[in-house]
């Protein structure tokens, strides 16, 4: 027994175990093993597999594999339900939220106790963590549905909702998946993780005790096989996932062409960036809470640490100290700083990962683990940028550290990642902090700060991080849909164009011949032919034939004009109006030849105005659409800046050559982007004309690149280079396919949909949706306050 003298003298501190025997005795009388959720009800527990806690190795609980039947079953009693869910007011879907959100409340020490058997998180997190958040996500949603009509005019749920959560945060990813569904009407069935299930059945358990109309919420449990049932199943409208990369991509390709749309939260490798004069004491807890929360299974978690090579020596020294510190054990003793890993499988792919980056030259430092399912805190120095533990998401408490000498340095390796989920920035001067928030791709940033979550904030992933968000007003937005107020025909498909033959770009008697445009210069198409366009009376001119090599040409050129993403928004304004202008000076000439491709007069006249008003509109918003300040936790503003998404591919529809240009790639240039178009196939000459104004407005070089030719063959080229950040399609359903799975390679954001059904010259075709799809949006927390 120590002395109360040798208590203060080293400060160590007893167990302080978590009683669990409530949550004990509900896994005792459920013995029998667990259903799953579905149509208000659970249904016979079949096909059973073991729930093990992770700390222990004891199998608490059995709980069924979701065969393609279940599947079924709760995607038709969603589907039964959705109706009576949509057509309630947004108020009465709230009073379900808020009820949602209390119990929760009610049974919060039963769903941590919950959470930590099943997942191995110390209970402190699940207690102080996890379940207040998912209060907060219901809370937070009540308020959303109460006002949908309001914030959301005009706008409609998809429908069913297929929602795939992974098993870090089961109860939280479940809230922030089902919360957003059920208040925009929304019904759902999800896929809880196959480690970690039980809070999501607890969860069913109080969806029943508000008398949440039956079916408006099925909660499958099962593997991986169950997930790609579900998504592969014909009877659900949206996709929302949690996981890995790996699985986000086959999930991207199954969904391809199905218009169905999807939600991915995917890995991340985030930076955690110290700088010089950063408050190194803080820095080294904000380490613990960037890697060694949650055992570093944390997708955001902040995974490298990049510090200023001054400050690195006595940096690391605190560090290393601080991790001593930490216990490692059981998760149920209330004084544990870190539990258990998930599962044994996860434990050796951590130990796989960092034995290969031993061989690769790493050297570990680490804290101490008990025998188990433990993986002990540990700091990985002398890691190359290229190296496995730099590149690959470990998943675990696992923490690379490497220096850097100036602000720059610290971008670029900050950015040389595949990801872009979160980054973290430490220093005292807030001018250096909020530019390097700036300049880090990442979809949040946390100044002086790391792992901060609200429902009012939005969440989610740039790059092959995913796309879509969930918390906050974007969150919501991705559970609903503007359907398009006039509903037109499907273009017919046309024939992709040819080569004339025996016709080289030297060597025509018809009267024009079209170069590319690309990086502010006319260039000939690489294939060195050209095709015939046709207008009432025969070939009119002729169109370069564009063939991958000059996408490729146009995407590196679209690439070096990145400085038109960092100019004001009044810069670009400017640009578009003088833009603007310059077309109108040659109204007359573009309508005659609109004209002169068979077009009538009239509608020719009505093409060019439009074009015009929305190269205005355009222009006007340049400097008008931009982010909020959300309100989340006291003492930080988080601030939601819209930015652009990078390159931008447009392949045009084929009718309305110009206006249908004009409305695609106005609002990706008002909002900073840089794009490469692929003009309508059959009337590409009203865009090419466009060249002499581009050139005569100003707008910087490779801003605007323009590829004539067969639409469906340059837009695969675009769909699939991993240079280009959100791929715009508007063809044939088979073309929509086609762009989406191709898109899978750089997980880029896509926008496919089929051509004619949308009416360009009315409602549908300029607003605030347009802006939407051609920005991303990056939440950055700021501190305020001593
Ligand atoms: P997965 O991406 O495999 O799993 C996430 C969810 O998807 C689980 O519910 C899983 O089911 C389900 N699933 C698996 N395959 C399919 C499929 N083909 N179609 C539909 N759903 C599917 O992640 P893991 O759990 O296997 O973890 C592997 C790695 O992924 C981790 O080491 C980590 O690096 C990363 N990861 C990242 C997360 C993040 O939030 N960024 C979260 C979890 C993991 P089941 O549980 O049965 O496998």
């Amino acid at each position: 027994m120590p002395s109360v003298s040798d208590i203060l003298d080293n400060l160590d501190y007893g167990p302080a175990a978590e009683d669990a025997r409530v949550v004990e005795s509900w896994l005792a009388e459920n013995s029998a093993g667990f259903g799953h959720f579905i149509n208000g009800a659970f249904t016979a527990p079949e096909d059973l597999f073991d729930v093990e806690s992770p700390a222990t190795g004891k199998v608490i609980a059995k709980v069924s594999q979701g065969d393609p039947e279940a599947v079924k079953t709760a995607i038709e009693s969603a589907r039964a339900a959705q109706t009576g869910w949509a057509a309630l007011s947004g108020h009465e879907r709230a009073k379900y939220l808020y009820a949602i959100a209390r119990h929760v409340q009610q049974h919060a020490r039963f769903l941590a106790v919950l959470e930590t058997l099943d997942n191995g998180k110390p209970i402190r997190e699940t207690r102080d963590i996890d379940v207040p958040l998912v209060a907060r996500h219901f809370y937070h949603h009540a308020g959303w549905a109460e006002l949908l009509e309001d914030e959301f005019p005009g706008q409609q749920p998809h429908g069913v909702c297929a929602q795939i959560i992974p098993w870090n945060f089961p109860l939280l990813m479940l809230a922030w998946k089902v919360a957003p569904a059920l208040a925009a009407g929304n019904t759902v069935v999800l896929k809880a993780a196959e480690y970690t299930p039980m809070t999501a059945l607890a969860f069913g358990k109080i969806a029943q005790e508000v008398g949440l109309p039956k079916g408006v919420l099925n909660i499958l449990t099962g593997d991986g096989e169950t997930g790609a049932e579900l998504v592969g199943h014909s009877g659900i409208d949206k996709v929302a996932f949690t996981g890995s990369t790996e699985v986000g991509r086959v999930i991207r390709k199954q969904t391809a062409g199905r218009g169905i749309p999807l939600t991915l939260e995917l890995g991340g490798k985030s930076p955690f960036i110290v700088f010089a004069d950063a408050d190194l004491d803080a820095a080294v807890e904000g380490v613990v809470d960037a890697i060694w929360f949650n055992q570093g299974q944390v997708c955001c978690a902040g995974s490298r640490i990049l510090v200023a090579e001054a400050v690195a020596p006595r940096f690391t020294e605190l560090l290393k100290a601080r991790m001593q510190k930490l216990r490692v054990g059981n998760p149920l003793d209330k004084s544990i700083d870190m539990g258990a890993i998930v599962h044994p499988v996860q434990l050796d792919r951590i130990r796989d990962l960092v034995g290969k980056g031993v061989e690769e030259g790493a050297t570990l430092t680490q804290g101490t683990a008990p025998e188990g399912c433990f993986f002990p805190p540990t700091i990985a120095e002398g890691v190359e940028p290229a190296s496995t533990l730099a590149t690959e998401e470990v998943f675990g408490p696992v923490v690379t550290l490497t220096t850097f000498r100036t602000p720059e340095d610290a971008v670029a390796l900050a950015n040389s990642t595949a990801y872009g989920l979160a980054a973290s920035v430490w220093s005292e001067n807030v001018n250096l902090a909020l530019d390097i928030a700036a300049k880090v791709q990442a979809g949040v940033v946390w100044v002086n700060a790391t792992n901060l979550f609200d429902a009012a904030a939005g969440f989610g992933g740039y790059r092959e991080s995913g796309f879509g968000r969930e918390g906050g007003r974007e969150g919501m937005g991705a559970y609903l849909k503007s359907p398009l107020k006039q509903l037109g025909e499907p273009e017919p498909e046309a024939k992709a164009p040819e080569a004339a033959p025996g016709t080289q770009m030297s060597a025509t008697t018809i009267d024009r011949t079209a170069k590319m445009y690309i990086g502010g210069k006319q260039a000939r198409p690489d294939s060195g032919y050209v095709y015939p366009v046709h207008g009432s009376h025969g070939a009119k001119g002729l169109a370069g034939l564009g063939s991958r090599k000059d996408i490729r040409n146009a995407v590196e050129a679209a690439h070096k004009a990145s400085g038109w993403g960092k100019a004001t928004g009044h810069n670009r304004a400017q640009v578009l109006y003088y833009l603007a202008e310059n077309l109108s000076a040659r109204r007359t000439e573009f309508i005659e030849r609109l004209h002169s491709f068979k077009m009538p007069a009239e509608q020719a006249e009505q093409e060019v105005d439009l074009t015009l008003r929305r190269c205005f509109w355009y222009a006007a918003q340049a400097d008008k659409f931009d982010g909020a300040v959300h309100s989340t936790q006291s003492s930080y503003v988080t601030l939601a800046m819209h930015e652009p998404i990078g390159v931008v591919g447009v392949a045009c529809p084929d009718r309305l050559p110009l206006l249908g240009f004009a409305s695609l790639v106005l609002p990706a240039i008002a909002m900073g982007n840089s794009v490469v178009a692929i003009p309508s196939q059959s009337h590409p000459l009203s865009v090419t004309d466009l060249y002499q104004v581009l050139e005569t407005s100003d707008v910087p070089a490779g801003v605007v690149n323009i590829v004539t030719g067969p639409r469906d063959e340059l837009a695969k080229t675009l769909a699939a280079h991993d240079d280009v950040a959100a791929m715009w399609f508007f063809g044939t359903p088979q073309g929509c396919a086609m762009v989406e799975a191709e898109s899978a390679g750089n997980l880029k954001q896509t926008w496919a949909e089929v051509a004619g059904l949308r009416d360009f010259t009315g409602p549908d075709g300029q607003g605030r949706a347009f802006l939407q799809k051609a920005t991303q949006v990056k939440n950055i927390w700021v501190p305020y306050g001593e």
